[in-house]
């Protein structure tokens, strides 16, 4: 079993997600595998960016939240064949008023909690792994989509919230044994606390949804796809001569996370490092055989 993480720029655009139906397909030529996915690139952004404008009664929340809607409807366009769309494209759009009324709500009172934040950010991963879920049916990529609200179990901490790794531990490995699939799709950064209200793992939490499946299932392996091939020397935006770093130790991997290396989010470490799974860092954007 391997689990497979794609970041927002793998799944920014249909082009880029045709890249990881490859990926995904050559590897479950040799094992099984899970994948986690990021909300496409931008999304967590844009929508903590139109809640907090409707909670600042600012009417622009709507133009903000029907560009992000007409983004997700025409990769949908892109990506499946004509006679096929119909059913993703409603499913979006159920999304997207769901998330315009959770904002009219906030408009209204003007009041935006953490537990709200949460809510409509959770959005992101949703729509980007539902999408890609319809993708691999349309193809006939047997699979299982899950929601990690329903087994990845936190604390209430909104936002940030902290992981209860036996009541998760238990969730994650009966899903995985009882789907009996060779292909399970997990959004990523996406959680619930004990009475299931969605919570999140942290910016960047995706990284740490695919720590946590990997060390619950015992993968041997977790592949964080990105847009680098490995972690750098340097953050190569300044430093130009930065180099990718081929092999890294666990521990070297996490201090250059704590030192603010973007690759990797510092969470992520330890639960795989306290089972010995292997991290390797991945360019979705590489040539195959690179
Ligand atoms: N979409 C979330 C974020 O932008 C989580 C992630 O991509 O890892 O923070």
């Amino acid at each position: 079993m391997r689990v497979l993480k794609f970041g927002g720029t793998s799944v920014a655009n249909a082009e880029n997600m045709n890249k990881v139906v490859a990926i995904v397909k050559r590897a479950l030529s040799e094992d099984s595998a899970i994948v986690v996915v990021s909300a496409l690139g931008g999304t967590t952004d844009v929508l903590i960016d139109t809640v907090k404008s409707a909670s600042l009664r600012d009417e622009s929340f709507k133009t903000k939240l029907s560009a992000l809607e007409k983004r997700h409807l025409q990769v949908v366009k892109e990506l499946m064949p004509v006679d096929q769309q119909s059913s993703t494209l409603s499913l979006v759009k159920r999304h997207f008023n769901e998330i315009e009324n959770i904002c009219e709500g906030v408009f209204l009172l003007q009041e935006l909690s953490p537990r709200t934040l949460d809510n409509v950010v959770a959005y992101g991963e949703l729509l980007s792994s539902l999408i890609l879920s319809a993708k691999l049916t349309s193809l006939k990529m047997t699979h299982q989509w899950m929601d990690s609200r329903e087994v990845i179990t936190t604390n209430s901490n909104f936002g940030n919230a902290a992981v209860d790794f036996d009541i998760t531990n238990k969730s994650v490995k009966k899903c995985v044994t009882d789907g009996n699939k060779k292909l399970f799709l997990f959004p990523g950064f996406i959680s619930s606390d004990a009475n299931k209200v969605t919570t999140t793992l942290g910016r960047g939490g995706s990284d740490y949804t695919a720590a946590i499946i990997a060390a619950a299932t015992g993968a041997k392996v977790l592949e964080i796809w990105t847009d680098v091939s490995g972690m750098m020397t340097a953050d190569p935006r300044l430093v130009s001569n930065a180099k990718v770093i081929p092999n890294i130790s666990y521990s070297e991997a996490m201090e250059l996370s704590h030192f603010g290396a973007k690759v990797i989010y510092p969470p992520t470490i330890q639960p795989v490092m306290e089972k010995n799974i292997h991290i390797l860092v991945k360019n979705t954007f590489a040539p195959a055989d690179e």
